[in-house]
């Protein structure tokens, strides 16, 4: 029999974003050998972390992307997002979860297209709080260092993150994982610095149940599993819910977090529910389960959206009415048709109000934001203001 999930501490969820190959998921695995090594949770090393998420589901835990480690006063999920063409969609859709970052930038080159990109993205979907590690301090020089930093602080105060008090720690995840004293010490700092940093979010435990699936198996025996990170209100073994998206109504008769069995599952909680007769291939990522009747879907709505810059990785041309690009709302990807209205064309860099209407309905809310995205990159950055 598995150990039931027992709350002692806070929850919270944190992530690892910053370009390609500057270090986030040695430091990920550096930070659960740190804490292992205090008897605060399981060392997963980096192959476990960085494979691809089909070839790693089994059993019920599912989220292959999040480690789960404690501090002394916390309790962290941790998703460090695979490859890049999956980067900005995972981000996005996990970042509506996210209570905090930990910006990886390598010592040795400094900002680069997707740290500027992922700290843009952060802002629009609402993650208030970001600790930097600079990372391979271990094979540069202060000087550079200390370059990078500045630069570093720029660009968070650009995207108004108060760049001058953001935590900023050296370290090297390489040789904490190899277990260098030194280094191993600067994760402990970094670990510090989140702890302290990034507060305990609110959570919207009253509200009516909702989570937004992020994958879906099936366990044999047992049923269809989904599985998502709580976006708010509770859910309990028994309760019914509504999958929007497949249209049924069931009722969840498990739970559990990171393999362990759960009575009840709240907002900010990475969670898989097993669902009653529901068949494996009506659902998907992208559906939302909910309280039955909390949520209208929509299709229609206004927004602001940041048209990102060629520099940010972003277009290179105007946008018009007309354009038809995918939207990155929650788990979903829809495509949507945009009108501009009398602004009619929106040139890279600009922040213009656009209408919506999305390819299918999928559950709206003034505050959400989303990504727009066009042949495997992010062209744009949005936030819902009104659902009509
Ligand atoms: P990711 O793409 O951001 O997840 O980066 P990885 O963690 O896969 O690391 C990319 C490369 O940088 C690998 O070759 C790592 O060994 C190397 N690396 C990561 N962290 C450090 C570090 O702290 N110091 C040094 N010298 N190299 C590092
Ligand atoms: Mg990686």
């Amino acid at each position: 029999p598995k150990t039931a999930y027992v709350r002692t501490k806070p929850h919270l969820n944190i992530g690892t974003m910053g370009h390609v190959d500057h270090g986030k998921t040695t430091l990920t695995a550096a930070i659960t050998k740190v804490l292992a090594e205090r008897g605060a949770g399981t060392f997963v090393p980096f192959d476990r972390i960085d494979r691809a998420p089909e070839e790693a589901a089994r059993g019920i835990t599912i989220n292959i992307a999040h480690v789960e480690y404690e501090t002394d006063t916390r309790h962290y999920a941790h998703v460090d997002m695979p490859g890049h063409a999956d980067y900005v969609k995972n981000m996005v859709t996990g970042a509506a979860q996210l209570d905090g970052a930990i910006l990886v930038v390598s010592a040795l080159d400094g900002i680069m297209p997707q740290t500027a990109e992922h700290v843009l993205l952060a802002r629009q979907v609402g993650v208030d709080h970001i600790v930097v590690a600079l990372n391979k301090a271990d094979a540069g020089d202060e000087e550079l260092s200390d370059l990078v930093e500045l630069e570093v602080r720029e660009l968070l105060t650009a995207h108004g993150y108060g760049g001058d008090t953001v935590p900023v720690v050296r370290v090297s995840g390489l040789k904490a994982l190899e277990g260098d004293p030194r280094w191993t010490a600067s994760v402990e700092a970094l670990l510090d610095a989140v702890d302290t940093y990034v507060p305990m979010p609110e959570r919207y435990l009253d509200a009516p149940f909702l989570l937004s699936v992020e994958n879906v198996l099936t366990i044999t025996g047992r049923g269809t599993v989904v599985t998502g990170a709580v976006e708010r209100g509770t859910v309990r073994v028994g309760d019914r819910v509504e999958v929007l998206g497949a249209s049924v109504e069931t009722v969840v008769t498990g739970l559990e977090t990171f393999g362990k069995p759960m009575e009840e599952a709240q907002a900010g909680d990475n969670v898989a529910l097993l669902l009653r007769g529901v068949a494996r291939d009506t659902v998907r990522r992208g559906h939302v389960v909910a309280a039955p009747g909390s949520v209208v879907p929509a299709r229609r709505f206004s927004a602001q959206v940041y048209v990102l810059s060629a520099r940010e990785g972003g277009r290179a041309t105007a946008v018009t009415t007309g354009y038809r690009p995918q939207f990155y709302i929650r788990t979903a990807d829809v495509v949507g048709d945009i009108d501009l209205g009398e602004t009619a064309v929106a040139r890279p860099g600009d922040t213009v109000t656009m209408t919506v209407e999305l390819g299918r309905d999928v559950p709206l809310e003034p505050g959400l934001g989303f990504a727009i995205r066009e042949g495997g990159r992010t062209v744009g950055a949005g936030t819902v203001t009104s659902v009509a």
